[in-house]
Protein backbone atom coordinates (compact mmCIF):
# COMPACT_ATOMS: atom_id res chain seq x y z
CA UNK A 1 0.00 0.00 0.00
CA UNK A 2 1.72 3.35 -0.94
CA UNK A 3 2.03 6.15 1.64
CA UNK A 4 1.26 8.73 -0.89
CA UNK A 5 -1.00 8.62 -3.62
CA UNK A 6 -1.87 11.76 -5.49
CA UNK A 7 -4.02 11.30 -7.98
CA UNK A 8 -5.07 13.92 -11.05
CA UNK A 9 -4.62 16.57 -8.30
CA UNK A 10 -5.37 20.05 -9.31
CA UNK A 11 -5.80 23.21 -7.39
CA UNK A 12 -5.87 26.79 -7.82
CA UNK A 13 -6.31 30.12 -6.16
CA UNK A 14 -8.93 32.46 -6.88
CA UNK A 15 -8.81 33.80 -10.50
CA UNK A 16 -5.01 33.07 -10.57
CA UNK A 17 -2.76 30.35 -12.95
CA UNK A 18 -3.17 26.69 -11.49
CA UNK A 19 -0.94 26.50 -8.53
CA UNK A 20 -0.98 22.48 -9.23
CA UNK A 21 -2.26 20.81 -12.51
CA UNK A 22 -3.46 17.25 -12.44
CA UNK A 23 -0.42 15.93 -10.59
CA UNK A 24 -0.13 12.34 -9.98
CA UNK A 25 2.43 11.49 -7.34
CA UNK A 26 3.12 7.79 -5.50
CA UNK A 27 5.23 7.25 -2.39
CA UNK A 28 5.71 3.78 -1.38
CA UNK A 29 6.79 2.95 2.01
CA UNK A 30 10.42 3.34 2.76
CA UNK A 31 10.87 5.89 0.03
CA UNK A 32 12.77 9.22 0.15
CA UNK A 33 11.19 11.52 -1.94
CA UNK A 34 12.77 15.64 -2.73
CA UNK A 35 10.10 17.89 -4.03
CA UNK A 36 12.41 20.54 -5.77
CA UNK A 37 11.20 23.68 -7.73
CA UNK A 38 11.54 27.10 -7.96
CA UNK A 39 9.67 29.67 -5.50
CA UNK A 40 5.92 29.40 -6.81
CA UNK A 41 5.99 26.51 -8.76
CA UNK A 42 3.55 24.91 -6.02
CA UNK A 43 5.62 22.85 -3.96
CA UNK A 44 3.66 24.00 -0.67
CA UNK A 45 0.67 23.81 -2.35
CA UNK A 46 1.19 19.83 -3.01
CA UNK A 47 2.97 19.53 0.54
CA UNK A 48 -0.63 21.39 1.91
CA UNK A 49 -2.56 18.88 0.33
CA UNK A 50 -0.77 16.12 1.35
CA UNK A 51 -0.66 17.02 4.93
CA UNK A 52 -4.65 17.68 4.99
CA UNK A 53 -4.24 21.61 5.10
CA UNK A 54 -6.00 22.14 1.74
CA UNK A 55 -8.28 20.39 -0.06
CA UNK A 56 -7.53 20.23 -4.41
CA UNK A 57 -10.38 21.22 -6.89
CA UNK A 58 -10.26 18.05 -8.45
CA UNK A 59 -8.41 14.67 -8.56
CA UNK A 60 -7.71 12.47 -4.67
CA UNK A 61 -5.03 12.38 -2.07
CA UNK A 62 -4.68 9.61 -0.15
CA UNK A 63 -2.23 8.80 2.18
CA UNK A 64 -1.72 6.06 4.79
CA UNK A 65 -4.82 4.40 3.08
CA UNK A 66 -6.98 7.30 4.02
CA UNK A 67 -8.38 10.01 1.89
CA UNK A 68 -7.52 12.99 3.59
CA UNK A 69 -8.94 15.25 0.86
CA UNK A 70 -12.53 14.10 2.02
CA UNK A 71 -11.72 14.65 5.74
CA UNK A 72 -12.93 17.80 7.50
CA UNK A 73 -11.14 19.84 9.49
CA UNK A 74 -11.25 18.01 12.67
CA UNK A 75 -10.56 15.03 11.34
CA UNK A 76 -8.07 16.28 9.04
CA UNK A 77 -6.45 17.65 12.61
CA UNK A 78 -6.36 14.57 13.60
CA UNK A 79 -5.26 12.48 11.14
CA UNK A 80 -2.06 14.69 10.83
CA UNK A 81 -1.15 14.33 14.60
CA UNK A 82 -1.36 10.57 14.62
CA UNK A 83 0.18 9.72 11.46
CA UNK A 84 2.11 12.58 9.80
CA UNK A 85 5.25 14.48 11.08
CA UNK A 86 5.78 17.74 10.20
CA UNK A 87 8.97 19.90 9.80
CA UNK A 88 9.06 23.55 9.03
CA UNK A 89 11.71 25.79 8.00
CA UNK A 90 11.45 27.82 11.25
CA UNK A 91 11.42 24.78 13.57
CA UNK A 92 7.84 26.16 14.89
CA UNK A 93 8.78 25.02 18.91
CA UNK A 94 7.49 26.64 21.49
CA UNK A 95 9.88 28.95 23.52
CA UNK A 96 7.66 28.50 27.03
CA UNK A 97 8.26 24.84 27.22
CA UNK A 98 11.55 22.74 27.50
CA UNK A 99 13.04 20.69 24.89
CA UNK A 100 11.57 17.26 25.97
CA UNK A 101 8.11 18.76 26.83
CA UNK A 102 8.18 20.23 22.88
CA UNK A 103 9.17 16.61 22.14
CA UNK A 104 6.47 15.47 24.02
CA UNK A 105 3.59 17.55 23.32
CA UNK A 106 2.13 15.65 20.29
CA UNK A 107 2.14 12.18 22.42
CA UNK A 108 0.15 14.05 24.80
CA UNK A 109 -2.13 15.30 21.78
CA UNK A 110 -2.55 12.18 21.21
CA UNK A 111 -3.48 10.78 24.27
CA UNK A 112 -0.13 9.14 25.48
CA UNK A 113 0.53 8.94 29.04
CA UNK A 114 3.01 11.62 30.49
CA UNK A 115 5.46 8.80 31.31
CA UNK A 116 5.15 7.18 28.20
CA UNK A 117 5.22 10.29 25.90
CA UNK A 118 8.18 11.35 28.26
CA UNK A 119 10.11 8.20 27.59
CA UNK A 120 9.99 8.89 23.94
CA UNK A 121 10.91 12.18 23.85
CA UNK A 122 14.31 11.08 26.44
CA UNK A 123 15.00 8.31 23.67
CA UNK A 124 14.57 10.45 20.63
CA UNK A 125 16.65 13.41 22.19
CA UNK A 126 19.50 10.95 22.35
CA UNK A 127 19.00 9.10 18.94
CA UNK A 128 19.05 12.84 17.85
CA UNK A 129 22.18 14.11 19.64
CA UNK A 130 20.36 16.80 21.44
CA UNK A 131 19.54 14.75 24.73
CA UNK A 132 21.64 17.08 26.84
CA UNK A 133 19.57 20.09 26.23
CA UNK A 134 16.10 18.00 27.00
CA UNK A 135 15.87 20.31 30.27
CA UNK A 136 16.38 24.11 28.44
CA UNK A 137 14.29 26.09 26.43
CA UNK A 138 14.51 26.12 22.43
CA UNK A 139 15.69 29.82 22.66
CA UNK A 140 18.67 28.59 23.67
CA UNK A 141 19.74 26.30 21.53
CA UNK A 142 21.56 26.82 18.01
CA UNK A 143 19.51 27.00 14.69
CA UNK A 144 20.74 23.25 13.81
CA UNK A 145 20.00 21.82 17.84
CA UNK A 146 16.16 23.51 17.39
CA UNK A 147 15.82 21.76 13.93
CA UNK A 148 17.22 18.39 15.18
CA UNK A 149 14.17 18.97 18.08
CA UNK A 150 12.06 19.98 15.71
CA UNK A 151 12.51 16.88 13.75
CA UNK A 152 12.29 14.77 17.36
CA UNK A 153 9.39 15.74 17.74
CA UNK A 154 7.70 15.21 14.51
CA UNK A 155 9.14 11.40 14.76
CA UNK A 156 7.48 11.05 18.52
CA UNK A 157 3.79 9.72 17.34
CA UNK A 158 5.91 7.25 14.85
CA UNK A 159 4.27 8.91 11.66
CA UNK A 160 3.60 6.80 8.88
CA UNK A 161 5.04 10.18 6.63
CA UNK A 162 7.30 12.92 7.42
CA UNK A 163 6.96 16.05 5.89
CA UNK A 164 9.66 18.28 5.61
CA UNK A 165 9.22 21.71 3.99
CA UNK A 166 12.40 23.51 3.56
CA UNK A 167 13.94 21.98 6.78
CA UNK A 168 17.43 23.92 6.02
CA UNK A 169 16.53 27.26 4.73
CA UNK A 170 16.73 28.72 7.91
CA UNK A 171 20.12 27.09 8.97
CA UNK A 172 23.71 28.21 7.72
CA UNK A 173 25.67 25.77 5.80
CA UNK A 174 27.11 23.41 8.46
CA UNK A 175 24.32 23.29 10.61
CA UNK A 176 22.04 22.10 6.94
CA UNK A 177 24.81 19.66 6.17
CA UNK A 178 24.29 18.14 9.80
CA UNK A 179 20.23 18.67 9.25
CA UNK A 180 20.47 16.75 6.02
CA UNK A 181 22.67 13.89 7.47
CA UNK A 182 20.08 13.41 9.75
CA UNK A 183 17.50 12.72 7.27
CA UNK A 184 19.40 10.72 5.54
CA UNK A 185 20.00 8.54 8.70
CA UNK A 186 15.97 8.16 9.19
CA UNK A 187 15.75 7.13 5.18
CA UNK A 188 18.71 4.28 6.02
CA UNK A 189 16.13 3.49 8.82
CA UNK A 190 13.22 3.32 6.74
CA UNK A 191 10.97 6.01 7.82
CA UNK A 192 9.08 7.62 4.38
CA UNK A 193 10.45 11.04 3.77
CA UNK A 194 9.36 14.11 1.58
CA UNK A 195 11.54 16.40 1.38
CA UNK A 196 10.13 20.34 0.08
CA UNK A 197 13.55 21.96 -1.22
CA UNK A 198 14.49 24.31 -3.76
CA UNK A 199 18.36 22.29 -2.64
CA UNK A 200 19.74 20.14 -4.95
CA UNK A 201 22.44 19.21 -2.81
CA UNK A 202 20.31 18.04 0.20
CA UNK A 203 17.61 16.13 -2.35
CA UNK A 204 20.88 14.45 -3.78
CA UNK A 205 22.59 14.14 -0.08
CA UNK A 206 18.95 12.56 1.36
CA UNK A 207 16.57 11.15 -1.10
CA UNK A 208 16.38 8.13 -3.21
CA UNK A 209 13.91 10.09 -5.69
CA UNK A 210 13.72 13.67 -6.89
CA UNK A 211 10.53 15.04 -8.28
CA UNK A 212 10.84 18.26 -9.80
CA UNK A 213 7.75 20.78 -10.32
CA UNK A 214 7.49 23.54 -12.99
CA UNK A 215 4.36 26.02 -12.69
CA UNK A 216 2.30 23.57 -10.75
CA UNK A 217 3.38 20.29 -13.18
CA UNK A 218 5.89 17.11 -12.36
CA UNK A 219 8.36 17.69 -15.00
CA UNK A 220 10.84 15.12 -13.89
CA UNK A 221 11.04 12.08 -11.74
CA UNK A 222 14.43 10.20 -11.52
CA UNK A 223 16.61 8.53 -9.06
CA UNK A 224 18.01 11.18 -6.94
CA UNK A 225 21.50 10.20 -7.36
CA UNK A 226 20.22 11.68 -11.51
CA UNK A 227 19.38 14.75 -10.27
CA UNK A 228 21.29 17.63 -11.82
CA UNK A 229 20.46 21.65 -11.59
CA UNK A 230 18.17 22.64 -14.47
CA UNK A 231 20.18 24.68 -17.22
P1 LIG B 1 6.20 27.12 -3.75
O1 LIG B 1 5.96 26.41 -2.48
O2 LIG B 1 6.84 26.27 -4.80
O3 LIG B 1 6.92 28.41 -3.56
P2 LIG B 1 3.36 27.66 -3.70
O4 LIG B 1 2.67 26.35 -3.69
O5 LIG B 1 3.50 28.40 -2.42
O6 LIG B 1 4.78 27.48 -4.39
O7 LIG B 1 2.63 28.62 -4.73
C1 LIG B 1 2.22 28.21 -6.04
C2 LIG B 1 1.47 29.35 -6.67
O8 LIG B 1 0.24 29.53 -5.97
C3 LIG B 1 2.17 30.69 -6.62
O9 LIG B 1 1.85 31.38 -7.79
C4 LIG B 1 1.58 31.35 -5.40
O10 LIG B 1 1.64 32.75 -5.49
C5 LIG B 1 0.15 30.84 -5.43
N1 LIG B 1 -0.44 30.74 -4.09
C6 LIG B 1 0.00 29.93 -3.10
N2 LIG B 1 -0.78 30.05 -2.01
C7 LIG B 1 -1.72 30.97 -2.32
C8 LIG B 1 -2.83 31.53 -1.61
N3 LIG B 1 -3.12 31.16 -0.36
N4 LIG B 1 -3.60 32.44 -2.26
C9 LIG B 1 -3.31 32.80 -3.52
N5 LIG B 1 -2.29 32.31 -4.25
C10 LIG B 1 -1.51 31.41 -3.66
P1 LIG C 1 7.33 29.09 0.23
O1 LIG C 1 7.87 29.24 -1.16
O2 LIG C 1 8.42 28.94 1.25
O3 LIG C 1 6.23 28.12 0.35
P2 LIG C 1 5.65 31.34 -0.18
O4 LIG C 1 6.12 32.75 -0.04
O5 LIG C 1 5.40 30.77 -1.53
O6 LIG C 1 6.70 30.49 0.62
O7 LIG C 1 4.31 31.12 0.65
C1 LIG C 1 4.23 31.42 2.02
C2 LIG C 1 2.76 31.36 2.40
O8 LIG C 1 2.01 32.38 1.71
C3 LIG C 1 2.09 30.04 2.04
O9 LIG C 1 1.22 29.66 3.10
C4 LIG C 1 1.30 30.33 0.78
O10 LIG C 1 0.13 29.52 0.73
C5 LIG C 1 0.96 31.80 0.95
N1 LIG C 1 0.95 32.48 -0.35
C6 LIG C 1 1.84 32.34 -1.34
N2 LIG C 1 1.51 33.11 -2.39
C7 LIG C 1 0.36 33.76 -2.04
C8 LIG C 1 -0.46 34.71 -2.69
N3 LIG C 1 -0.23 35.12 -3.94
N4 LIG C 1 -1.53 35.16 -2.02
C9 LIG C 1 -1.80 34.73 -0.78
N5 LIG C 1 -1.06 33.85 -0.11
C10 LIG C 1 0.02 33.37 -0.73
Amino acid sequence: LPVIEVCGASRRYDDGPPALHEVSLTVRPGEAVAVLGPSGSGKSTLLNLIAGLDRPDAGTVTVDGVRVDRLGEAGSALFRRSRIGMVFQFFNLLDDLTVSDNVALPARLAGVGRAEADRRAAELLELLGVDRHARSHPGRLSGGERQRVAVARALVNRPALLLADEPTGALDTAAGEDVSALLGALRAEGQTVVVVTHDLALARSCTDRTVRIADGRITEDVPSSRAVAPE
